[in-house]
Parts: C-alpha cells; sequence; structure tokens
C-alpha cells in the first residue's frame, strides 16, 4: 500500500491523525496534512484504512 495526501483540499480537520497518529501528522508552516509513512506496514493498515474514510475531504489516498 502507498499512501498519498492532497495538501490542496486538506481542510485541517485532523481526524486522520486521531485515527492514525503515526502515519498522518499537520505541517508546521502551511497547516495542511502530510504523510510521515509513505508504505506503511502491514500491522498499520486499518488504522490508514480508518484515517482515509475519517478525512471528510478524501483528502487521502490509499494505492493497494
Ligand atoms: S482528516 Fe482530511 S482534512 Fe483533516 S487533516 Fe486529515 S487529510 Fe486534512
Amino acid at each position: 500500500m502507498k499512501v498519498s495526501v492532497d495538501q490542496s483540499v486538506c481542510r485541517e480537520y485532523a481526524n486522520c491523525i486521531v485515527e492514525a497518529p503515526d502515519v498522518f501528522d499537520l505541517e508546521e508552516d502551511s497547516g495542511k496534512v502530510v504523510a510521515l509513512v509513505v508504505e506503511p506496514d502491514p500491522a498499520q493498515f486499518d488504522e490508514v484504512h480508518a484515517a482515509a474514510a475519517a478525512c471528510p475531504v478524501r483528502a487521502i489516498t490509499l494505492h493497494e
């Protein structure tokens, strides 16, 4: 799995960070989401899926 984020649509709700704090964070300067891990470990798949589903603006795309 690969994770990509679209900062142009991120509205900084931080739902993704609540679901997967090891994978997503907000960039200090822009306040927009960043993927800390682009290729998550299989053990992180559930939380990454939950994070993508929790994003109200669908800023997170998972390439399976
Ligand atoms: S949940 Fe979506 S809008 Fe909110 S910080 Fe994460 S990527 Fe951005």
